[in-house]
């Protein structure tokens, strides 16, 4: 069994696999190391990855990307829509109020959810690591960017499921790219000495993530996130093509604006130029031929130009990065250095604003493209069985602060609020909440600040079966507040507490009360202040404690056990499907490559043409015509089993006369044989 790890990018997905000999990068079915983030549907088959992408300009409205800011996001939410004016493919609203995406697959109209598009892809990824590894693959850690909700967070779980993937973590995309960088490193500091404090800035297709981590040997920490979501590679890119579209407008009276098509083929095309004057700063060329209506385009554009025209852009990077040097409380001299990852991070414009902000060159002493993948393999090794790596501590933060509030109790106790996890709080983590009560109760939990994101609700929690004592008072419920691995906040448990006297008098208190997670991280102990003074009284006594696990009852985004199950039966199915489909197209693949390879032969006096009768060859060659045309025509869309019929009905008229051929080939060689042995 391998373990691996999905960096899975806006723009491109990469996967690593860790093996005892260290980390790989896995190459896909194109040879390929970056997959993209694509996935399409046709009249015949789901294309998925590169040929996803590949198709797109003759697909475009049922080619899908961008998954990324879709996932787990309501159809109102300001992103969707923002997102939507760029996307060919259509989006609808869901009847729960969720995104749906609209596209024509087998000739019929399919609505799927953005959940269940990335579960295709990583049907893909999954698919290609099993070919590369020929095993199973199951176990692996995904990266999520630093900014996704509670929500984002559980619906790429949701996708993961789908897909029959079991993710053993989701781990923050600088966190994974911290990993890769401190764990080969020899010369960290020793655990009393100060800390290596590396920042590490990455910046790819749709966002910018800056983070701030110490290292201590065997062990790191994440000091501060910060982010601006919506600040990527396709930002530069959008601004170039909007500002040629103006241009063309001018110059050759076209609006490629209006053009879906056209203005795609422009994207792609500043995107190379974008890239090209990453390398160059001289006068740089783009020429579009047969751009929209039958105009060729030409224009041109220096480094100068692209960074006076993306100016607002660097100004937010400059933001960012401040940001998080603030928020991680490090003075400049305590940054030991800064390293870039991501394809962005090649802007020399972005690279001179670390320099300005941080007074060190950028580094990129780690795999800039492969960094994430790289530490999510790693994570997930660690998180496994089935592979030995190096201990590595990892000890994440939290982007926002989140609190929890809580109804009023019977009792007249009013209703409270606390902010439970401030923000660059550790993770994972649990707190330990006391309430006292005498009827069931709820408790919710929303971020509070500045969050990407329509709704700052993250779920409501209902402890149910309290009931009040038998002489009416209230009880006490404790109740368990916690961020898991996947950086997933949630109310994990709740128990009710009974203290009673004990009979006997001496002896150690007894403490039933029990963690269910022993193993994992530090927890709190928070109070909802009530009165605290009945409970120390309480303890001087020596009490039995019991703990009674409670019923809790949730209410959160996210998809059903049922719905899930009905997801995966249909992804396999649709697995199954294009399974077929590509066995149908092989067999007519091989069907149409013998009727050209033994007409080629046939006709070539070097080859067959002399080991058959000319009546013979020529009625042969006919067949191999008329097959030719049937293939073209009536026989374009035929099952298999056809194909490989009509196969072997040509080979055994195309073989014996191979045969006959290699006999006459073999015949010198037997004879010399056979003269070697007189
Ligand atoms: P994200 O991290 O936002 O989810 P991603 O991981 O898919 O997206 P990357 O693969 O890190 O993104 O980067 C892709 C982006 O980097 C694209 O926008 C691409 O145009 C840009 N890029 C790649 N090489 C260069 C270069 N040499 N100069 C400028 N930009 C580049
Ligand atoms: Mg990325």
């Amino acid at each position: 069994m391998s373990v691996i790890g999905i960096d899975f990018g806006n723009e491109s997905c990469y996967v690593a696999v860790a093996k005892a000999g260290g980390i790989e990068t896995i190459a896909n079915d194109y040879s390929l190391r970056a997959t993209p983030s694509y996935v399409a549907f046709s009249g015949k088959n789901r294309i998925l990855g590169v040929a996803a992408k590949n198709q797109q300009v003759t697909n475009m409205k049922n080619t899908v990307y961008g998954l990324k800011r879709l996932l787990g996001r309501k159809y109102h939410d300001p992103q969707v829509q923002r997102e939507k004016q760029f996307l060919p493919f259509k989006l609808l609203e869901t009847s729960t109020g969720f995104v749906g995406i609209k596209v024509n697959y087998l000739n019929e109209e399919y609505t799927f959810s953005p959940e269940q598009c990335l579960a295709m892809l990583l049907t893909k990824l999954k698919d290609i690591s099993a070919t590369a590894l020929q095993t199973q693959v199951n176990d692996c850690v995904i990266s999520v960017p630093s900014y996704f909700t509670n929500n984002e967070r559980k619906a790429l779980l949701d996708s993961a499921s789908i897909a029959g993937l079991n993710v053993l973590r989701l781990f923050n995309e600088t966190t994974a790219t911290a990993l890769a960088y401190g764990i080969y490193k020899q010369d960290l500091p020793g655990p009393d000495e100060k800390p290596r404090n590396v920042v590490f800035v990455d910046c790819g297709h749709a966002s910018l993530q800056v983070a701030a981590c110490a290292f201590h040997k065997g062990k790191l920490r994440m000091l501060a996130t910060a982010a601006d979501s919506h600040l990527g590679g396709r930002d530069f890119d959008l601004i170039l093509a909007e500002y040629f579209c103006k241009e063309f407008q001018s110059k050759y009276r076209i609006d490629a604006k209006s053009n879906a098509r056209a203005f795609i083929r422009l994207l792609a095309e500043v995107e190379k130029l974008k890239k090209q004057m990453s390398a160059n700063s001289t006068t740089l060329h783009l020429n579009i031929e047969c751009f929209m209506e039958d105009k060729d385009v030409h224009s041109e554009m220096k480094r100068a130009d692209m960074e006076a025209l993306c100016d607002s852009l660097l100004q937010r990077v400059e933001k960012t990065l401040h940001q998080c040097l603030e928020q991680s409380g490090l003075a400049l001299e305590d940054v030991h250095s800064v390293e870039v990852v991501g394809g962005s991070t090649r802007i020399p414009a972005l690279k001179a604003l670390i320099e300005k902000v941080f007074h060190r060159t950028p580094s990129t002493t780690i795999n800039q493209d492969e960094a994430v993948s790289r530490g999510c393999a790693l994570q997930c090794a660690m998180l496994s069985p089935a592979v030995r790596v190096r201990e590595f501590s990892v000890t994440d933060t939290q982007s926002y602060p989140i609190a929890l509030s809580w109804d009023a109790s019977g009792d007249g106790e009013a209703p409270g609020e606390i902010e439970v996890f401030p923000m660059n709080h550790a993770v994972p983590f649990s707190k330990m909440l006391t309430f006292y009560r005498r009827e069931p109760f709820s408790i919710c939990a929303s971020y509070i600040g500045n969050v990407p994101y329509l709704d700052r609700n993250i779920g409501m929690w209902t402890v149910k079966d309290i009931h009040p004592t038998a002489d009416g008072k209230s009880q006490k419920v404790k109740v368990k507040a916690r961020i898991n691995l996947h950086g997933i906040m949630n109310i994990s448990s709740a128990s009710l507490i009974e203290s009673k006297e004990s009979p006997e008098t001496d002896g150690p208190e007894e403490n039933q009360e029990k963690s269910n997670e022993n193993s994992e991280p530090p927890q709190n102990e928070t109070s909802n202040g009530q009165p605290e003074e009945e409970e120390k009284k309480e303890k001087k006594k020596k009490q039995v404690v019991k703990s009674t696990e409670l019923p809790i009852e949730s209410l959160t985004v996210g998809f059903s056990q049922v719905e899930i199950n009905q997801y995966t039966e249909q992804e396999f199915k649709m697995i199954a499907a294009d399974r077929q489909e590509k066995e149908r197209a092989d067999a007519r693949n091989a069907l149409e490559e013998y009727v050209y390879e033994l007409r080629g032969k046939l006709t070539s006096e070097d080859d067959l043409a002399t080991f058959v009768l000319e009546s013979d060859r020529d009625n042969l060659v006919r067949q191999l015509d008329d097959m030719e045309n049937w293939l073209y025509e009536e026989g374009e869309d035929c099952n298999r089993q056809v194909y490989q019929d009509k196969l072997t009905e040509l080979k055994n008229k195309g073989e014996p006369i191979q045969v006959r051929r290699l006999e006459f080939d073999l015949r010198p060689t037997i004879i010399e044989e056979f003269c070697r042995t007189l």
